[in-house]
């Protein structure tokens, strides 16, 4: 072949009117009209219409004829304007097209398992398995643009402030993050296994002791727990430490950098400061710790006035020391008993055993609970929620826990399908002050809410001994429309303080020397105060392209199964590296 490509399908314009220009790339559409053979040529930047008429030689035209969606082509031709009423508004390269006058076939292709056409519907595991095609399709190639102009501003900002970035090992030791590790059975060591990292947690806080004061990374983290639409095993993080900072140092620098993300990405203005909640607040107003402030709808506390009132899941909940909480859907009458009947469905999978509702019509409280209210008691109820005519209030009943968690999330679900939550728009919120620990009721024990590195706060210091539930932690996460997109905090830099951490949380001497040795003695060999952050890449950018899955802003993820389809991993090993590395599978694989 003696062409040169000399411009992208989708540059051409009416500027370049009267040039040769040389494109390649795949055939899109290939219509045969006789004396006229047209071609849609596209490649990442777009398309542009491809005219064999007279002005091509008979080889040529020879050669468009054998073209077919998906062959790899290059034309040669001079860009000319569409004749008047052919033109295409809907492509940037509409008003021209390339008369050619040579073209060469690079490659052929078998017909695609599914056309290349940006809004055809496709299932999922079609589009998964084969992923190179998929990735040809416009909506995915822009995501990947995005994301890539957010690794640039990412990497740009963070070299202006001052921040290096420096590459963390990816074969290490499990760094506790609240999942299951990825292990990796050595070759060398028999029974021995390196783990993924679920972060580079300590090697980050390695680095401030080592003295590099600001790092970045963006970096793989590897986390094996059961997947939901918006997780991945494998996922990126930008990941940040910084020293001799506190909170208020951390926080502005970091709103910069998600303003600096959403314009680049695109050209979207966040106004900073991001309003902040703490954790009790998010939790009284909204029942989680990643709120959506899109919207109101907020939690009203009624135990006190639901006292007295002789409906068993109340009696149950207020026995149990539990809680009454309502919302107030504004004009919510209107739904029907099935859409009710639902959002109780939709409680009890978030652990409630259902809702309590009743509506507001003609002055009254419309609903078979309304019997179990004495008019006064209606009326404090009504007005607490502010409930007015034409509302629709849901109430649970339940352990305080579950109480929050089941109509937060409730909340959040209205907030979608009530259409409250307004596609497009974006609150980001700082939630901070978080308890330090959580009592896991199962386990019987305290669990780090975030890990066990986060410094508690100066004050709760010695409610080690006495409270430790009341230890508020140094923790700051950001929540961007009801969802976490990043978490850090001021971290322990004292031995003392790191060994009643992990006293409290029940790792003795022994297990903390073996697992995290190597950090506690670093902390005795002069660590400066630090803290930092990690935001998670993906969420960011699912929020940035309205994508409604993970998957779609990852150029090859995995399943919710956490499969490849595409290269079909995991895959069974053969028997010989198994013996290598020491290990013999109790049964075979299916
Ligand atoms: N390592 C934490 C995480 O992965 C983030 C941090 O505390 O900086 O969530």
């Amino acid at each position: 072949m003696n062409m040169k490509r000399s411009k992208y399908c989708g540059e051409i314009r009416a500027e370049d009117i009267g040039q040769e220009v040389c494109l390649m790339g795949w055939v899109q559409r290939h219509r045969d009209h006789g004396g006229l053979i047209f071609i849609d040529l596209r490649d990442r930047e777009g398309l542009a219409q491809i005219v064999f008429g007279d002005d091509a030689s008979t080889s040529a035209v020879e050669v468009a004829k054998q073209m077919r969606p998906e062959f790899v082509v290059a034309i040669k031709g001079k860009v000319s304007r569409r004749p008047s009423g052919t033109e295409n508004p809907h492509i940037a390269s509409g008003e021209v097209e390339v008369r050619a006058d040579e073209a060469a076939i690079l490659n052929e292709a078998k017909t695609p398992i599914f056309p290349i056409e940006d809004h055809l519907e496709v299932s999922e595991d079609l589009r998964l398995t084969y992923r190179y095609l998929d990735l040809r399709r416009r909506p995915l190639q822009r995501n990947l643009f995005m994301r890539h102009r957010a690794y640039r501003t990412i990497r740009e900002f963070l070299n202006s402030e001052g921040f290096i970035e420096v590459e963390t090992p990816v074969l290490t030791k499990s760094t506790p993050e609240g999942a299951r590790d990825y292990l990796v059975p050595s070759r060398i060591y028999h029974g021995c296994f390196f783990a993924l990292p679920q972060s580079p947690q300590l090697f980050k806080q390695l680095l401030m002791i080592s003295g590099f004061d600001r790092y970045f990374q963006i970096v793989k983290c590897f986390r094996d727990e059961d997947l939901r639409a918006d997780r991945q095993p494998e996922f990126t993080q930008i990941d940040i430490e910084m020293s001799f900072i506190d909170r208020e140092d951390i926080l502005p620098i970091m709103e910069r950098l998600v303003c600096e993300i959403f314009r680049a990405a695109r050209g979207i203005e966040l106004s900073v400061p991001f309003s902040r909640l703490s954790y009790d607040e998010a939790i009284r107003q909204y029942g989680l710790d990643c709120p959506d402030t899109r919207f109101g709808l907020c939690l009203q506390d009624l135990t006190e006035l639901a006292r007295g009132i002789d409906f068993k899941w109340i009696t149950d909940a207020l026995d149990a020391s539990g809680r009454v909480l309502g919302i107030n859907i504004l004009g919510g009458s209107s739904l029907s008993r099935k859409q009710i009947d639902e959002f109780s469905e939709q409680a009890k999978s978030f652990g409630a055993q259902g809702v309590i509702w009743f509506k507001v019509e003609g002055g009254i409280l419309q609903s078979s609970f309304a019997k179990y209210l004495d008019p006064d008691k209606a009326s404090v109820i009504k007005d607490r929620l502010g409930a007015r005519e034409k509302d629709l209030v849901l109430l649970v009943a339940e352990k305080e826990k579950v109480a929050y968690e089941s109509l937060g999330r409730l909340r959040q679900r209205l907030g979608q399908q009530l259409g409250l939550a307004e596609e497009g728009k974006l609150c980001p919120v700082w939630v901070l002050d978080f308890p330090l620990l959580e009592y896991d009721e199962k386990e019987k024990r305290f669990q780090a809410m975030h890990h066990p590195f986060t410094a508690p706060m100066d004050e709760d210091v010695g409610f080690f001994e006495t409270a430790p539930e009341r230890i508020r932690a140094k923790a700051y996460d950001l929540v961007l429309n009801g969802q976490e997109v990043g978490g850090g905090s001021i971290r322990i830099h004292r031995r003392d303080i790191q060994k009643k951490m992990f006293e409290i949380l029940g790792i003795d001497e022994e297990e903390a020397q073996m697992k995290f040795g190597f950090l506690l003695e670093a902390l005795e060999h002069g660590a400066p105060p630090h803290g930092g952050i990690a935001f998670g890449l993906d969420r960011l950018m699912m929020a940035l392209s309205g994508a409604k899955s993970i998957r779609d802003v990852i150029a090859f993820p995995k399943t919710q199964r956490t499969q490849c389809l595409l290269t079909k991993a995991p895959s069974p090993v053969d028997s010989v590296q198994l013996m290598e590395l020491g290990l013999k599978l109790e049964q075979d694989p299916d």
